[in-house]
């Protein structure tokens, strides 16, 4: 089975097409990147870093603007916290977290069973909220 595009249901050649890209193998080693394995979140710096590792080099710019079309394309979210851009391979609708000790975002429910000492008031569960975002940042960094 293909669990590379089977994950998330992304299909590299519509991306391309919908995007209106050419075709080039550092393009290609992204959406690898982005869409194989399960669901993630991530900021333009893990992506970097990622490729930077597999020897693949986009400039800043580049990378923010091929990010951006595949948002605008529907293929990603982006999520926006404070002053940075998170994005999410997950399109549903969903409640996160913030965690600003890590600089990660979470999805509500994984958070929850993350950190179960963290009471999260129940009726935010009742919320529907894409762009909701509970910035949390321990006082007492233990
Ligand atoms: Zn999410």
């Amino acid at each position: 089975m293909n669990t590379e595009s089977v994950t998330n249901q992304v299909k590299f050649d519509e991306v391309f097409h919908k995007c209106n890209w050419k075709y080039t193998r550092q393009r290609s080693v992204l959406l690898k990147n982005i869409f194989s394995g399960p669901k993630k979140h991530f900021c333009v710096n893990d992506i970097n870093d990622d490729l930077k590792n597999k020897s693949i080099f986009f400039s800043y710019t580049t990378l923010f603007n091929n990010l951006n079309d595949l948002v605008d394309n529907k293929f990603l979210n982006r999520i926006e916290c404070g002053n940075q851009y998170f994005y999410d391979t997950n399109l549903s609708k969903h409640i996160h977290v913030y965690d600003g000790d890590k600089n990660m975002i979470f999805d509500l429910n994984d958070y929850e069973m993350l950190n179960k000492e963290i009471p999260i008031p129940a009726c935010l569960k009742l919320l529907d909220e894409y762009s909701l975002i509970i910035n949390i940042k321990k006082v007492n960094g233990e």
